[in-house]
């Protein structure tokens, strides 16, 4: 359990969400037959009586660093001020966290009573001035990873959710002097060329990773190339925590990361599943199998990358907000959204994760049509290659910068005729 504690701690840190070191850096607790610590910490007082009351094995106590700390901040003070929730819509949330309750005191009551419902909790300690001092607290029954997972995600929704708002009030002319401030003092970070204001934009350098090169033709170089495919797309934050799926099909047999394994942690969780269904092992392979079927089939691919860049997610719920007031589907665009969107030519496509009537599998391989690649809505970017993972790989880059380089001239144009006005 030591190991397993600091091993998560580094992780936060290595993921860009925590500290490495210092008072601000992780606390990861877990029980073996003590209760253990990755390091010392003046909160562990208050975390060690949330382990008394819940049935839980870890705890993850995360002060997320920026921009995430002020994201979340923001966040967490209007939530303290209206019903006590950060309700995200894109896909992680809707199937994973469902909403992020806010408490307004590092309580333990308070926290496990929201511990009970949902699989985290943010602490927000509001100054006089309005700041908000920011904690993410998630547990465990298993394994300090779950604590991980929520964690991450909880920082990747809420990102998403502070940029897609964001987006959506500017052009529904709602946007407050609060919401300015904060995207003016993140933007410089995230895209220095494009903050409002500046120099037009001048496309970074693509620093892509040297992948092997396929075909692959032993079970033994596909088992390696997923691997080291699936860490660097972590290693970029191309997805965070244990998103994303990997697979490559060769000899009717499709090699695919397994539910639930974390794309950098890939050794030992690939199922090769037979196209033919002969074999159970899809049991245990990723959610999306059938997608990736399906996408195979239609393509004649044999590599797919799936990942969950950020401003993917951003731009590919940015549905055009006043058509959307009047849509009968409006709050169901990630479902029935009935408006043929592009970014770039990119299609973006509705669909549910799993195999239902509007599930990944029906929606996503038909969209695969002139393009290799396709975002889906509210959650992610799917490439195709056609034999190793350096296209899927530049691509999911490029789909990325894309919408990013997207979102801000976006932004641009929108608080530039705001200006004008
Ligand atoms: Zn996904
Ligand atoms: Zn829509």
């Amino acid at each position: 359990m030591e190991q397993l504690v600091k091993k998560y701690a580094k992780k936060l840190s290595s993921a860009g969400l925590a500290e490495e070191t210092g008072p601000l850096s992780p606390l990861v607790g877990g029980i073996d037959d003590t209760l253990v610590w990755n390091r010392k910490g003046e909160e562990i007082k208050v975390l060690e009586q949330i382990f008394n009351g819940l049935n839980i094995n870890s705890l993850v106590f995360l002060r997320p660093k920026a921009p995430y700390d002020k994201i979340i901040g923001f966040l967490a003070r209007e939530a303290i001020h209206t019903n006590g929730l950060i309700e995200p819509k894109d896909c992680e949330t809707r199937t994973f966290l469902h909403d992020l309750p806010v408490v307004n005191q590092f309580s333990t009551d308070k926290i496990i009573n929201s511990l009970k419902r949902r699989k985290s909790v943010i602490v927000a300690l509001e100054d006089t001035t309005g700041v908000c001092d920011i904690a993410v607290i998630a547990h465990g029954t298993v394994s300090p990873e779950q604590g991980f997972v929520v964690t991450s995600s909880v920082c990747f929704a809420c990102f998403v959710k502070f940029f897609t708002d964001y987006l959506e009030n500017l052009q529904l002319g709602r946007s407050t002097r609060e919401e300015n401030t904060l995207f003016d003092c993140l933007a410089p970070d995230l895209h220095p060329n494009l903050a409002p204001g500046l120099t037009p934009m001048t496309l970074e350098p693509m620093n892509l990773p040297d992948l092997a090169k396929g075909p692959f033709l032993t079970e033994e170089q596909i088992y390696a190339a997923i691997v080291q495919a699936g860490r660097k797309t972590v290693e970029q934050g191309l997805v965070d925590s244990y998103f994303g799926n990997i697979s490559y099909c060769r000899n009717n047999i499709l090699y695919i990361s397994q539910t639930g394994s974390s794309l950098d942690e890939l050794e030992g969780c690939i199922d090769p599943v037979p196209l033919d269904g002969s074999s159970s092992a899809g049991l245990t392979a990723s959610s999306e199998l059938t997608a990736h079927l399906e996408t195979i089939a239609q393509t004649h691919c044999e590599a797919i990358l799936h990942g969950h860049p950020k401003f993917s997610v951003i731009m590919s719920m940015d549905c055009d907000p006043k058509r959307k007031a009047i849509c009968p589907h409006k709050d169901r665009c990630h479902i029935h959204c009935p408006h043929k969107r592009f970014i770039n030519h990119i299609p973006i496509v509705p669909g549910e994760v799993g195999t239902g009537p509007t599930g990944l599998c029906n929606t996503l391989p038909k969209a695969f049509g002139k393009s290799s690649h396709v975002i889906v809505y509210g959650h992610g970017v799917f490439a195709l290659g056609k034999n190793d993972f350096s296209q899927a790989f530049a691509t999911l880059m490029e789909v990325e910068k894309n919408c990013r380089r997207s979102y801000f001239e976006k932004v641009r144009k929108l608080r530039t005729a705001d200006f004008i006005d």
